[in-house]
């Protein structure tokens, strides 16, 4: 049968745009169904340098260059904690204490320069989703998916609305990039929610923030910060978004904000509160957004791919944003499916073993993400020791810039998880007493 087109894209986010961009560069006929009229706002500011090779790849990166976004050279963390923290083997730390990476510091394949950069996502994802129709996919705004159906072997029916219209597409499969309204994973039941993270951001957009007051040094002005709260698994994001604009957000525990006795806006600020430079220096600048609140963003999927259908980004899964993983996981899932599904329409044939390799390279990428990001709450200063450390620092910052796809398990990773092993088992250890509340299961959740 002819199908209406190869592929359907759901989402032009921007793992559904790249994978449209892969798959039309190929010469394969694919729609994009986007239910958002582009440009839009969302969440997830600051790439890591992995996105670099794929928008070099899709041939995208000199249209990102164009737009000016900030560079962002290197990631800064900084603490509320009081008094001296004693380190394994160098100097402690002591009260106001950062660390910060500088991606210049290690060359990574694929990547020809040491930065990348912080994006306002509202005008990013909107040049990745034109660039996917110059590629040559068709993209349709404002137009949601309702459902796939797959009762019939040979295609998709995907099923979809514009205001009171209905519109079917049919195609030999579908790719699920829907983010966080996961389509596929609540039509098949195969969502699962993460059994330790059930974390709660509040943010927005300040203009006129002073970053070289919150900076140590000139050369971090532009950095990520990530500033840690004097509350348990609490932390605040600062994002360039332009010369003028800082992108805030505190990230807690979601438990803690329903216990809370307030709105959203009167959470952020008592959260802040516990860092009184960073609330003072955000009081003497202009709130130009409203608050977002984002929740619920932490799950697997027991299934990423079957018979005519694959999904990639955050349909697939998502852990936290504290290592800004995100948008790099999208593009880089997209890569990677868009590599077996291309191989699968030369080969006519679009059943589920046809995506293994994609599910054995995602899978084992995001085991590393999720393992990191489980040892850096349960054990704080754990990381910060690492990153310190000349014999991990190299190998710590592989992951920080999302080098995480091929070659062997970061080192630094099997090395913290056996010191974590230590100082739980062992209460008079000098770091017991900064365990943090959330653990992982010592097998991390499969998809
Ligand atoms: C608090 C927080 C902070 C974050 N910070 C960072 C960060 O600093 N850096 C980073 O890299 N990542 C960050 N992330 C993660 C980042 O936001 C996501 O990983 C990224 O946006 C995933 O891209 P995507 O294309 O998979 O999904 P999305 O960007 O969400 O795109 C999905 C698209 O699909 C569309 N869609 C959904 N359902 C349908 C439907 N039924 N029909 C048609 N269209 C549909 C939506 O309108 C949307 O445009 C953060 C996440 C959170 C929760």
């Amino acid at each position: 049968m002819k199908t209406d087109y190869d592929v359907v894209v759901v989402g032009g986010g921007p793992a559904g745009s790249t994978m449209a961009s892969y798959l039309a560069q190929a010469g394969m006929s694919v729609a994009v169904i986007e239910g958002a009229t582009f440009p839009r706002e969302h969440v997830g500011e600051s790439l890591v340098p992995a996105t670099t090779p794929v928008l070099v790849e899709i041939g995208a990166l000199g249209k990102i260059d164009e737009a000016d976004f900030p560079k962002k050279y290197g990631a800064s963390w900084t603490s509320g904690l009081s008094g001296y923290i004693p380190l394994l083997g160098h100097q402690g730390l002591s009260h106001g204490w950062t660390a910060d990476i500088q991606f210049v510091e290690r060359n990574q394949p694929g990547v020809d320069r040491d930065y990348t950069f912080h994006v306002d996502r509202g005008r990013f994802d909107a040049i990745l989703l034109k660039h996917s129709q110059e590629s040559g996919a068709t993209v349709f705004n404002g137009m949601r998916v309702r459902r796939v159906d797959f009762s019939d072997p040979q295609f998709v029916t995907v099923e979809c609305s514009v205001g009171p219209r209905t519109v079917e597409y049919t195609a030999r499969m579908v790719v699920d990039a829907s983010g966080r309204q996961t389509l596929l994973g609540r039509q098949l039941r195969t969502k699962v929610a993460d059994p330790v993270f059930d974390q709660y951001a509040v943010h927005t957009w300040f203009e006129g923030l002073d970053r070289a007051a919150l900076a140590p040094s000139e050369a971090q002005v532009d950095h990520i910060f990530v500033h840690f709260l004097a509350v348990k698994d609490s932390w605040v994001w600062q994002i360039p978004i332009t010369d003028r604009v800082t992108s805030i957000g505190v990230v807690s525990q979601k438990a803690r904000y329903r216990e809370f006795d307030g709105d959203q806006e009167e959470f952020f600020w008592e959260m802040v509160s516990s860092r009184p430079e960073l609330r003072d220096a955000l009081k003497n600048s202009r709130q130009v957004r409203p608050f977002k609140t984002e929740g619920d963003y932490s799950y697997s999927m027991k299934q990423i791919c079957g018979d005519r259908y694959v999904l990639i980004g955050d349909a697939a899964r998502f852990v936290d944003p504290i290592f800004s993983s995100g948008v790099s996981v999208a593009l880089n899932s997209a890569r990677i499916a868009a590599q077996d599904i291309i191989a699968a329409h030369q080969a006519g044939d679009f059943g589920k073993e046809r995506f293994a390799r994609y599910e054995q390279k995602l899978r084992r990428a995001v085991t590393y993400w999720y393992e990191f990001i489980s040892i850096y709450y349960r054990l704080n200063v754990l990381f910060t020791a690492f990153v310190q450390d000349p014999r991990y620092r190299i190998d710590v910052l592989k992951m920080l810039q999302g080098d995480v796809y091929d070659g062997e398990e970061p080192k630094a990773l099997a090395a913290m998880r056996e010191v974590l092993a230590t100082v739980e088992s062992n209460p008079e250890h000098l770091w017991h007493k900064y365990l943090g509340t959330l653990r992982a299961p010592t097998a991390a959740p499969s998809f």
